[in-house]
């Protein structure tokens, strides 16, 4: 506003008085004009701002769009969108994004005018079809997905059946959406991958643009390494998740899982919920994915589904009733329950002709012939249970091969005595959830498997583990003779849970935490040196009459690499040393964890100052002296400690130096390694402590040294002897952070690789540092 007003009294100011004095009419005539036209130009600029004010825009994709397609009988394409859980979600989401959505319309066309119309219904309401053929469905969708894809997330390793075809469909689909996304969205927008039909996209999409915020949400459940580790290319599909800023699981199981596949499969480190890459911070989390609650507690009790309860309750008599309502899928343990039901019977003929179970199963993916296979045998099962059960009056199974309608389903859960859902493994089970929801002053009892992701929060169902038909039987038994009080108990302590985290809830947390992601990867970022940083950093360079700049080794000057003695500098790498140190104004120093030998050996010739062991000695005048008063003796417990270490942890090594001692572990299992280095700085921690003597823990290493000096020692003393115009330090391990602490104000700090607080920069990669150094002297 401020600004505004200077702005119109500049301009406006003189002219004003310079035409008042031209042409000679009363000055409050010229006021009263200037002054009018100066409000409309300001609404114009306002109108224009307001027209042109970018929108943001969440931008969701997922394999199937929540539509429903119809030709009419004119030929005419209908379009219906669908309340699906995902759809009313994100429907409720309260944000001031416009949602857009992309996704397979569900329907086949080769004909570009059909394409056309559909694609111009869809975008009435915001959706944008991704078309694929037949071909691509059979391959892409049952191929890769359902037969490769989902029996691995649910532990059917048996049912894995990976062909190079659909993977290459799976590819080719992936990177179709990622087509259909690259229009649609700008930097500013949120982009929202749901699940493992679209595990590469997440990188497809970040391969185009660095900025925009992704998120992937997994609704199915993650398998632990051992079985993900079978998925051939399974290291292509980690890395396209991990194009997105956030990923999120049900539950906190599948979190894990997959943050251990990562380090397994990736060699990628995370610490607690955050996977640390160069460029970014990848955030993994549990968002366990609620229902519309109101929607589903009110429904039973409107009057139509009221008289469905009545009719229903009428049909099956006075009699309980156990519900089961399930797609068709090898998942949801439909065969075990049933033969846990068949059991009850037999071991508890009181209830014959007094409880049935009525088994709804919705038609799915029946074309791939492992379902088709499960449906024959499921229709076997109750015929056999039928067949011997069954008296005139009663049937023990009844069995619905089809879908319900939404009144119809509440009906059933309204009236259902008993939920028994039992699925093998299911991401979260939302039928469980909706059982609870509809039930209002008759309870109604939830037997729920604990390997539904649901379990985790549902905590008050009976519990069974699914596999096992006695636990069935037994949960069965204990469901019908649960106390009313008990029962009231038990379902008003979910009905609270649920009712709180709904689906929209959950579509608000998720793509809350994106947006705070976002802000927290722009900070990291911000510190990256680019061509700008880098100007402003060789201006100070070049400004200085003397300067005093510290370089780390390992890391920094030279990469990682199996062998530590390979590490020797290349040739370019010394030749900008040389450079360095030819500048008179310029005092350089490798200041390095390695032991002076080697330092010596690498950079012989070289008129550079050295400092090795962490500090511990450092090379002036060509002498190394002794940064210490002592050097430690190496007490027999601590070097046991060690050697029991080296011996359960394979490809592990001591080394000794003159002033510390270090446990390497960069060549070991890393998962293993890590709880071997827990352990070793556990038990260390007495002995250590006892000989005052200190535990380092820097990049694939355990160094035991003395406190007395770190790499910081080398800047304070160096500093103490003289000022410099200018000093920089560049380093990659946490051991850097010190001599990053040990610089004056006017210091300019380094950090390579991941984001440290106590660096002012980062250069994201170790084969940055040379270019950036020659960059700098050029
Ligand atoms: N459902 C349905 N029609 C039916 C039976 C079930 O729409 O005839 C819905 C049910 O209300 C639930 C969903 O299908 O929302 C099943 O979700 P769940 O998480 O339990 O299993 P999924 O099928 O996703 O593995």
């Amino acid at each position: 506003m401020f600004n505004h007003s200077v702005y119109w009294i500049v301009i406006y100011s003189p002219s004003f008085i310079i035409l008042q004095s031209l042409v000679n009419v009363k000055p409050s005539f010229f006021l009263i004009f200037y002054s009018l036209s100066a409000l409309y130009l300001l609404d114009i600029k306002h109108r224009l701002q307001t027209k042109y004010k970018y929108t943001m825009k969440l931008i969701i994709l997922s394999n199937r769009l929540p539509v429903k397609i119809e030709k009419d009988e004119n030929g005419e394409f209908t379009v219906s969108p669908s309340e699906g859980g995902l759809a009313t979600g994100l429907g409720s989401l309260e944000t001031e994004a416009e949602k857009i959505w992309i996704g397979w319309p569900g329907i086949f066309t080769d004909d570009e005018d059909e394409k056309k119309e559909i694609t111009e219904h869809l975008n009435k309401h915001n959706f944008y079809p991704v078309f694929l053929s037949e071909e691509q469905i059979e391959l892409y969708y049952e191929g890769y997905s359902n037969s490769t894809m989902w029996p691995l997330c649910h532990y059917f390793y048996s049912y894995i059946d990976y062909r190079a075809e659909y993977w290459t469909a799976y590819q080719e689909v992936n990177k179709l959406f990622a087509e259909a996304a690259f229009p649609l969205f700008n930097d500013e927008d949120i982009i929202w991958v749901q699940d493992y039909q679209l595990m590469l996209l997440p990188a497809l999409i970040r391969e185009q643009n660095k900025v925009v915020s992704i998120g992937y949400f997994h609704h199915i459940p993650f398998p632990s390494y051992e079985l993900f580790r079978v998925l051939p290319k399974r290291e292509a599909v980690l890395n396209g998740l991990l194009g997105a800023d956030l990923i999120g699981f049900h539950t906190h199981d599948y979190m894990r899982h997959f943050i251990s596949a990562i380090y397994r499969v990736l060699q990628l480190e995370s610490s607690l919920d955050e996977i640390q890459l160069s460029d970014r911070v990848v955030h993994v989390d549990t968002f366990p994915m609620g229902i519309n609650y109101e929607h589903y507690h009110d429904a039973a009790l409107k009057p139509e589904v009221q008289e469905k309860v009545t009719e229903l309750r009428k049909n099956m008599g006075n009699y309980p009733i156990i519900l089961s309502v399930d797609r068709l899928d090898y998942s949801k343990g439909i065969l075990h329950r049933l033969i846990g039901f068949s059991q009850f019977l037999e071991n508890h003929p009181e209830y014959l002709s007094k409880v049935s179970l009525v088994m709804i199963v919705v038609p799915s993916r029946d074309q791939v012939d492992m379902y088709a296979d499960l449906k024959v045998k499921i229709d076997e099962m109750i015929g056999n249970i039928n067949g011997q059960y069954s008296d005139l009056g009663w049937t023990p199974v009844h069995y619905f091969y089809r879908s319900f309608d939404f009144d119809e389903l509440i009906a059933m859960y309204h009236t259902a005595d008993i939920a028994l859902v039992s699925p093998l493994r299911d991401g979260m089970n939302l039928v469980a959830k909706e059982y609870i929801a509809t039930k209002h002053s008759n309870p109604g009892v939830l037997i729920l498997s604990e390997m539904a992701g649901a379990a985790i929060e549902l905590t008050d169902a009976i519990i069974i583990n699914p596999n096992d038909t006695e636990e069935i039987e037994n949960s069965i038994y204990e469901a019908l003779t649960m106390d009313e009080d008990e029962k009231m108990r038990r379902l008003k302590r979910m009905q609270k849970r649920i009712s709180t985290q709904t689906v929209k809830k959950w579509a608000g947390d998720f793509v809350g935490e994106l947006e705070s992601i976002k802000n927290q990867n722009v900070n990291i970022n911000k510190k990256i040196i680019t061509q700008n940083k880098l100007s402003f950093i060789k201006k100070d360079y070049e400004k200085a009459n003397s300067r005093l700049i510290f370089l780390d080794y390992d890391g920094t000057l030279s990469a990682f690499v199996k062998n530590p003695e390979d590490a020797k500098p290349t040739e370019r790498t010394l030749e900008l040393i040389k450079n360095l140190v030819s500048d008179s104004k310029n005092k350089v120093v490798i200041n390095s964890g390695r032991n002076h030998d080697i330092l010596d050996k690498w950079f012989e010739g070289i008129d550079l100052d050295l400092a090795a062991e962490h500090g511990a000695f450092y090379k002036s005048d060509g002498k190394w002296i002794q940064n210490m008063k002592q050097k430690p003796v190496w007490d027999d417990e601590i070097l046991d400690i060690i050697q029991r270490t080296i011996d359960k942890t394979p490809r592990s090594e001591l080394e000794i130096k003159q002033t510390a001692l270090v446990w390497h572990y960069r060549n070991s299992d890393i998962w293993l390694a890590e709880m071997r280095e827990k352990q070793l700085v556990n038990e260390l921690m007495g002995p250590v402590a006892r000989h005052n003597l200190q535990i380092m823990r820097g990049n694939k290493i355990v160094e035991i040294k003395s406190p007395d000096y770190n790499k910081g020692s080398e800047v304070k003393r160096l500093l103490k002897m003289d000022t410099y115009e200018f000093v920089m330090a560049i380093g990659d391990d946490t051991t850097d952070d010190d001599m990053f602490r040990a610089l004056p104000e006017h210091g300019i700090s380094i950090k390579v690789g991941d984001f440290s607080a106590a660096a002012q920069y980062r250069l994201p990669w170790q084969d940055e540092v040379v270019p950036f150094l020659e960059g700098l002297i050029k």
